[in-house]
């Protein structure tokens, strides 16, 4: 398992315990700091991949599935809830870092983009 050294969400997927919300011994989940829901919640891989575009193994990508649905449903969260992921600047991604945003706790309306 391979982490970057100045990434800062392997530091935090692979860090304190106490900022996580959830984790395995693949995936770590913790609050967003700056939340666009009343629950939003990060998953992440614990060892360092960019993007979906990067992301090549498809055991992983199954056990990533898995451990986004294990989140929402951790943090209460069942029969709505939304699941994001930007991939590259364009989409949005800021940090370098795969991330599923697990969104939900209130209405969701169509994301208009
Ligand atoms: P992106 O735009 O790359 O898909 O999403 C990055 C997300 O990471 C944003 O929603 C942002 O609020 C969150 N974020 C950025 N820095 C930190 C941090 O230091 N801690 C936490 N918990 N979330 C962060
Ligand atoms: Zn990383």
């Amino acid at each position: 398992m391979t982490m970057k050294d100045d990434c800062l969400f392997c530091s935090i997927a692979n860090g304190d315990a106490e900022k996580l919300v959830w984790q395995n011994d693949i995936a770590a989940a913790f609050k967003d700091i700056h939340p666009q829901a009343a629950v939003h919640i990060l998953v992440v891989p614990k060892q360092h991949i960019l993007n979906l575009d990067h992301l090549d193994d498809p055991e992983l990508a199954g056990q990533l599935l898995l451990a986004v649905r294990e989140v929402a449903h951790a943090v209460g969260l069942k029969g709505g809830w939304r699941v994001r992921v930007n991939n590259g600047r364009s989409a949005g991604q800021v940090v370098d870092h795969l991330h599923f945003h697990v969104l939900g706790g209130q209405e969701l309306k169509h994301d208009a983009h």
